[in-house]
């Protein structure tokens, strides 16, 4: 899709997008709610009109400002959502066929055998939706979408309604048939561990934009700005000042050497970018820091730091260190800093923690 922009009444919620999926390839549209994912995929589906900007399949536009609309039915593509209805009166394998109208009943019949088995459904063909659990129905409307080989899969939110468990399972279980089938797959969610999983890249939105586009690595390791920072999850922030190419931060001095000198800066620092370790002797030498609180997370530690800087600052931050790690209330620790999930931005006015 190319300049895509949709108003609802004055309300601008799609601002100039430009995305393109090649064939096998599975891109996430990530944001938080109300940025406009949803909108997005519905254009492409063909049940929002498209206000401006074009939208082309297989090279062929499917709907420009001049072009006729190509109604959703007759665009080739597969829909599944967060709550994808099932026929009710027929069986799950009619549901799955239901789309394959133009192909000899027994070829139907295989192919949807083959998809529910991939999906782990096989041995439920003859059974009703109302016999089904959540789960099952969502892996039948993912069966169905995927049955008539559409060029695109447009999926929006479609693990949100399952627990957990059966989440991560469904998401896997999805993905391989997905890859497997080779279709260009446009998923909506506004979970980033699920767009990191599913996507080969990932379009993260805010207000109607894209703010960064790239692969799950690249926008982890490699963030354009602060939002994308904050979208993945928890992060400490400092204010400072370049000084010699650097930020001196109570953690240590942050490299900063692409800007100019006495640039305003915010410097985002992952929990995981602290490394702990408890001092065995007091020591009240410089950067001094001590426990606040530990907590066991399950998986990982969460620690509530204060940090003393060498020119007295004092900053408290959450470090996050894998497995049981509980330090005393009050403990001296030592803080070493993975330079690798330290993140620095200028300033810009409004949005610097002072
Ligand atoms: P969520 O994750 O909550 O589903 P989203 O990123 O998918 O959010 P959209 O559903 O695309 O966001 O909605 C974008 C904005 O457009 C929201 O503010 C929403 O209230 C508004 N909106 C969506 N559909 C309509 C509509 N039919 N009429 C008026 N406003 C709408």
């Amino acid at each position: 899709m190319r300049s895509v922009h949709h108003a609802f009444g004055k309300r601008d919620v799609v601002q100039g997008i430009d995305l393109d999926v090649a064939p096998g390839e599975v891109v996430c549209l990530l944001g938080p709610s109300g940025c406009g994912k949803t909108t997005l995929l519905r254009i492409a589906a063909g049940l929002e009109v498209l206000q401006q900007g074009r939208v082309a399949l297989n090279g062929g536009d499917i709907a420009a400002p001049h072009a006729r609309h190509v109604p959703p039915e007759k665009r080739n593509v597969g829909l599944a959502f967060q709550e994808s209805a099932l026929f009710p009166h027929l069986t799950v394998l009619e549901n799955v066929t239901f789309g394959l109208k133009h192909e000899p009943p027994k070829e139907r019949r295989l192919r949807a055998l083959a998809l529910l088995e991939q999906l782990g459904m096989d041995g439920y063909a003859d059974v009703y939706p109302h016999m089904l659990s959540g789960g099952q129905q969502q892996r039948v409307a993912l069966a169905r979408a995927l049955a008539p080989a559409p060029q695109l899969m447009l999926l929006d939110e479609p693990f949100s309604s399952l627990d957990a468990r059966l989440r991560d399972r469904i998401r896997d279980d999805t993905l391989h048939v997905l890859k497997k089938v080779g279709a260009a797959t446009l998923l909506v969610t506004h979970d980033p561990e699920e767009a990191m999983f599913m996507a080969d890249r990932i379009a993260l939105m805010c207000d109607g934009r894209i703010v960064q586009t790239g692969t799950p690595r690249e926008l982890y390791c490699a963030p354009c700005d602060p939002f994308v920072v904050t979208f993945f999850g928890e992060v400490n922030e400092l204010s400072g000042e370049v000084r010699n190419g650097c930020v001196d931060t109570p953690v240590g001095a942050v490299d900063a050497g692409w800007l100019a000198e006495g640039t305003r800066v915010r410097v985002m620092i992952r929990p995981e970018a602290l490394h702990v370790v408890e001092r065995k002797v007091a020591d009240t030498g410089h950067r001094y820091s001590h426990i606040i609180m530990a907590k066991l997370l399950g998986r990982s530690s969460l620690l509530h730091i204060c940090a003393h800087g060498e020119d007295g600052r004092e900053a408290h931050l959450h470090a996050r260190m894998p497995g049981v790690f509980l330090p005393a209330d009050g403990q001296p620790v030592d803080i070493h800093l993975d330079s690798s999930q330290v993140f620095v931005f200028p300033s810009v006015a409004g949005t610097g923690t002072g």
